[in-house]
């Protein structure tokens, strides 16, 4: 899954991404949403299928691609940064994303 790939497609739609953060905007209305189920306990929140789809509909009608249909969105923390992937490729720049965050975890974890 290319992430620029998605990002492009999710336009189309009229739904943007916010960086790294796990919240969709709507080109539209403006409204943010995330794309998750309600997580319940410990369990993984898992993706809505429309997920791309705004609260307030208003992008219904948008021909999304096949790629925005196959992604699921997962719901990742790590050292309390909460962020969206879509897949293991996104997972790796996510990590890298959060440790140029932090030096110290740099130092820490580069064996
Ligand atoms: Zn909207």
């Amino acid at each position: 899954m290319n992430r620029d790939a998605l990002e492009r497609e999710l336009k189309r739609a009229h739904v943007s991404l916010n960086g790294w953060l796990p919240v969709l905007q709507c080109d539209i209305c403006k409204k943010r949403w995330e794309p998750f189920s309600t997580a319940v306990g410990d369990m993984a929140a898992t993706a809505r299928f429309d997920y791309w789809l705004c609260p307030n509909r208003c992008n219904r009608n948008a021909a999304v691609g096949l790629e925005v249909k196959t992604a699921i969105p997962r719901y990742v923390v790590i050292n309390d940064i909460p962020g969206m992937i879509f897949g293991d490729e996104d997972l790796k720049e996510f990590e890298r994303y959060v440790r140029s965050m932090d030096a110290t975890e740099v130092q820490n974890r580069s064996s």
